[in-house]
């Protein structure tokens, strides 16, 4: 099963060790959140094209970003930039209720219906600028940005519980970001650590890149 060999080759053959995050990998139907006509290439070893001109992600780089999360179960998550879908459905299975926003409408539409499809009814999409955040289910546990951001949006630390991970992409031009991993230690106190150098599209919005430059917008 091709599944099954990505897991082994990509996955766990890549260093990534927590049995929840290789479990969930295992599980997720990536074939489901791809465009009809990628959906023989969907597990391989690279990002694909969706619509609007966004990208699914890699699959090692999902589940290393989600390793990084150090998730145990149960947990609140919230995902900026659902795009396809497929990270929120690998979040999913670990955590107990994942919050996804996703700006361009026709994506946000099609990871609802693929989501939907495979059974996922702890996902919830809203079709916004992420930047933002969620501020009616905060705080998060979690924070996963699936976008490369120009810094790390305050509005997104300030929903972020005590004792909560942030991974984002962050960087001074738009091709390449550090990847960084937040937490919040209460009393307005965040540790910040850098974990590697990723490519991301450009997170667009009031707390990311502006709209106008914006090379991957639609028509
Ligand atoms: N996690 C996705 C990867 C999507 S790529 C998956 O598994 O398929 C990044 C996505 O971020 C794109 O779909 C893009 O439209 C979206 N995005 C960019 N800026 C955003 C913002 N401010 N709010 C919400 N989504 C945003």
């Amino acid at each position: 099963m091709q599944r099954k060999r990505m897991v082994a080759r990509q996955i766990s053959g890549r260093g990534i060790r927590d049995a929840k995050v290789i479990a969930a990998m295992g599980k997720v139907q990536r074939e489901a959140f791809v465009s009809p006509g990628m959906r023989e290439r969907a597990y391989d070893d690279s990002p694909l094209p969706i619509a609007a001109g966004q990208t699914i992600s890699q699959p090692y780089i999902v589940a290393y970003m989600i390793e990084a999360l150090n998730l145990q179960g149960g947990e609140k998550v919230l995902e900026i930039g659902a795009g396809s879908g497929y990270a929120a459905a690998v979040l999913a299975e670990i955590a107990g209720t994942v919050y996804a926003i996703e700006r361009i409408g026709e994506l946000a539409r099609t990871a609802v219906q693929s989501l939907k499809s495979q059974g996922y009814d702890n996902v919830h999409i809203m079709h916004s600028d992420g930047t933002r955040g969620w501020e009616e289910h905060a705080p998060f546990d979690v924070i996963l940005v699936s976008a490369g951001a120009p810094v790390v949006p305050e509005d997104l630390k300030s929903q972020l519980a005590v004792g909560g991970r942030m991974v984002v992409p962050v960087g001074h031009t738009k091709g390449v970001q550090e990847l960084l991993r937040i937490m919040n230690r209460g009393d307005g106190k965040f540790d910040q650590e850098e974990l590697a150098a990723v490519r991301f599209v450009p997170l667009v919005g009031e707390q990311g890149w502006d709209e106008e430059d914006d090379s991957t917008k639609e028509g």
